[in-house]
């Protein structure tokens, strides 16, 4: 067992890391961090204006103008400031991940277009301070999300620190009803005031900025003969309330009718109505169902257990129906913890395909169970 608690442990088998509440801004700040202990450092654009970037340089404040994609490479070109003027420079790169979120400029300059539901929600959050609010809430209703309406007001607050005082107001607003210039930093508190039912003497409010709620994918993720890859935002923009539970409930409501077939009918009743909350979650390895979390590492040294015999008829089976309908599929060949040594039969018992990988179990510690027990 891992944890004497029953939930816990049922959380810690369906993912062994668990959601987290950490602001963006500390974030950034722990990932350069780790960048720079992988040998990575920050360059000061103002002392090297010119010649090219060398490798594991940061260039920090450089804003994407143009994008020039070649067969052998990618150019692009940044604006940065300088000793208070603009400079632009040219940058080679191998390849380019697109990671300016709703920025859109690299996806825009390869005339890539999203498809989705645009504009769901206009909203403007409020960046604000107030110790006042966080003890009142530790006091009375500690928590980190709180979705207020009441006849006055709609919001939802997120506490970032409780103890700091450090919050941030998401409000909907309606043009043209609503004007963003309404929202000064005068009405945000006095707003606050009407969510909290008291009057704060210490509201700071920091920063106002609106936001689009959208829901879209783009068309495509990769461009320039795969040289430029779109990533996060850019390719994806989902709704930061529903986003998350969506997605869950669609990775547990699959593929059970047609070509999948359960090997047991009684198990299928464990699964009748996926509800997608993580404690519903119940590890199995039913065909349709999400398989259970499984810490893995490429196998590079080939191992002499052989997995059954009629696993690789099914890898075969499933490469040859996905050849025949030009589908592009992966196989992945699961080792279980400890297999290390023998000689290359996956590459021997799938000839002529090449299109699989193989993984070894890598246990989280040594008393915790198998993912085959799991399953
Ligand atoms: C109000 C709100 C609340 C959210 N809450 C959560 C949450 O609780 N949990 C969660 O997981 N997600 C949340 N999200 C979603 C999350 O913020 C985004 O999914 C995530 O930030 C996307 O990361 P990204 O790196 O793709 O893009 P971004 O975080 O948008 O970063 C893009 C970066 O690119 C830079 N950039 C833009 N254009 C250029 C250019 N031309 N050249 C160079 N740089 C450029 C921008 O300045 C920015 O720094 C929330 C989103 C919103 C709007």
């Amino acid at each position: 067992m891992i944890a004497s608690d029953k939930s816990t442990y049922k959380w810690k088998i369906a993912s062994p890391v668990s959601v987290a509440h950490f602001s963006l801004y500390k974030l950034s700040r722990i990932l350069l961090k780790h960048l720079e202990k992988l040998g990575f450092h920050m360059v000061n654009s103002e002392k090297r204006e010119h010649g090219s970037i060398g490798e594991r340089e940061i260039f920090m404040g450089h804003e994407c103008i143009a994008i020039n994609g070649a067969d052998h490479g990618v150019t692009v070109t940044a604006s940065f400031l300088s000793k208070g003027k603009y400079a632009t420079r040219d940058i080679q790169c191998h390849f380019l991940v697109g990671t300016d979120g709703t920025g859109r400029s690299v996806r825009k300059s390869l005339g890539i277009s999203m498809r989705g539901e645009k504009d769901l929600q206009k909203l403007v959050s409020v960046h604000f301070l107030s110790q006042e609010l966080g003890q009142y809430l530790i006091n009375r209703r500690p928590g980190m999300l709180f979705f207020i309406f009441n006849k006055d007001a709609i919001g939802v607050l997120i506490a970032h620190d409780l103890k700091q005082g450090k919050f941030v107001l998401q409000v909907p607003f309606y043009p043209p009803q609503h004007k963003l210039e309404d929202f000064s930093s005068e009405m945000c508190k006095r707003l606050m005031f009407k969510l909290a039912g008291l009057e704060l003497k210490d509201v700071n409010v920091m920063d106002i900025k609106p936001w689009v709620m959208h829901l879209e994918v783009a068309e495509k993720f990769l461009s320039c003969n795969n040289r430029i890859i779109l990533a996060g935002d850019a390719a994806h923009r989902f709704s930061p309330a529903g986003g998350f539970r969506t997605q869950s409930v669609c990775a547990c409501i699959m593929y059970r009718k047609g070509a999948l077939v359960s090997e047991d009918d009684s198990v299928l009743n464990v699964h009748e109505a996926p509800t997608g909350r993580r404690r519903d979650y119940i590890p199995c390895s039913e065909p349709g169902s999400r398989l259970p979390h499984m810490n893995v590492k490429l196998l590079s040294i080939q191992s002499s257990k052989h997995p059954f015999k009629e696993s690789y008829c099914l890898a075969r089976a499933a490469l040859e129906v996905a050849s025949k309908f030009k589908l592009p599929l992966k196989v992945c060949v699961m080792w279980p913890n400890g297999s290390s040594d023998g000689a290359g039969r996956t590459e021997a018992a799938l000839t002529p395909w090449k299109s699989f990988e193989e993984v070894v179990e890598v246990k989280r510690s040594s008393d915790s169970p198998s993912w085959w027990d799991i399953c």
